[in-house]
């Protein structure tokens, strides 16, 4: 990939070949490794947590509510938190936590995945044949990069920012990111406002993943904790818990709220090169115009 005043060059790999193609502007959409971020050298930066879990699809028929499931130290796994809630045909999504000892490339393996599903499975009653469909590892992950636009080149979803799967904000502010982009790009390309526009949808999307960051880190040290305080205070809340109502929002708090653009440059006099812009149904300044 190479990029320059003009424009963009990238090659892509087919079933006939290798070709170059050139474009005005790159959204490097690549997901969590991010090839476009590697090659321009960018490097996320935030906290990653040690806290494992190994995530595990099942199939299973059960009669039970699709609700959000989650055990703390049950006798089927002690010392472990586990996570289980039901998806669409018959697959049940699996997750719990590994010791900070155990090695994560073993606790992937079969043999020791599959005894632990069988044995809270026994612990819940569930007895109908059940079979694995896939197996991996999670650890939470608060970085973003602390920009999403260089140059012709723009970052979105997982090659910008990863946040911890406990937030569940991920695939959502992706198309957060591609909602707040995609018209933005769309004038600049008309010849309707000036490139200046797209600094605006880093200023805005750093600022939402910011936010979500900080949702997430909250879930995380509650699902995850990290050292001896979090653990002291998830004990404390859980068992608070049961006598007392005004403790539970903070085993289930409130996940994501509207996220306001308070210092985003389109609230402001700032020009971006034109009065269509004012026109726009996402421009703060179409009240005014
Ligand atoms: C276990 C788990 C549970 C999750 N649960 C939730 C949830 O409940 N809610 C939520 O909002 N988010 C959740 N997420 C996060 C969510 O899955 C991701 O944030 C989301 O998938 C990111 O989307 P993306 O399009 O940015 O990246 P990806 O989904 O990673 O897509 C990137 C794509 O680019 C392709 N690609 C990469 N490199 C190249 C290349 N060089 N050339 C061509 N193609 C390339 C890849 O093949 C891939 O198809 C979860 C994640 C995990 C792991």
């Amino acid at each position: 990939m190479r990029h320059d005043a003009d424009g963009v060059s990238v090659n892509i790999e087919s079933a006939d070949g290798t070709h170059e193609v050139r474009a005005q502007w790159l959204v490097a959409c690549d997901g969590g490794r991010s090839t476009v971020r590697e090659q321009l050298g960018l490097r996320m930066e935030g906290t990653q947590y040690d806290g494992r879990y190994v995530i595990v699809d099942i199939v299973q028929k059960t009669q039970r509510d699709v609700e959000r499931l989650a055990w703390f130290d049950p006798p089927s796994n002690p010392g472990s938190t586990i996570l289980m809630h039901r998806q669409p045909d018959d697959v049940w999504r699996i997750d719990y936590q590994i010791r900070d000892d155990e090695d994560p490339a073993e606790a992937v393996q079969p043999e020791n995945v599959l005894p632990r599903v069988q044995s809270h499975l026994d612990m819940i009653g569930e007895t109908a044949p059940w079979e694995p469909l896939w197996i991996s590892i999670y650890n939470a992950k608060c970085l973003t990069l602390d920009a999403y636009r260089h140059g012709r080149v723009l970052f979105a979803g997982d090659a910008a920012h990863l946040v911890p799967i406990f937030g569940v904000r991920g695939l959502n502010s992706g198309l957060d990111d591609a909602g707040n982009l995609a018209w933005k790009l769309a004038w600049v390309i008309k010849g309707h406002a000036d490139a200046g526009l797209l600094d605006s949808y880093s200023t805005e999307r750093v600022h939402a993943t910011r936010q979500n960051i900080d949702y997430g880190a909250k879930s995380t040290e509650f699902m995850a904790p990290p050292n001896f305080a979090f653990n002291l205070m998830r004990e404390a809340t859980l068992r608070l818990a049961l006598d007392e109502p005004a403790v539970r929002s903070l085993i289930n708090p409130r996940q994501s709220a509207p996220i306001a653009y308070t210092d985003s440059a389109l609230n402001g006099p700032s020009d971006f090169g034109s009065a269509c812009l004012a026109r726009h149904p996402a421009c703060p300044r179409r009240k005014r115009a």
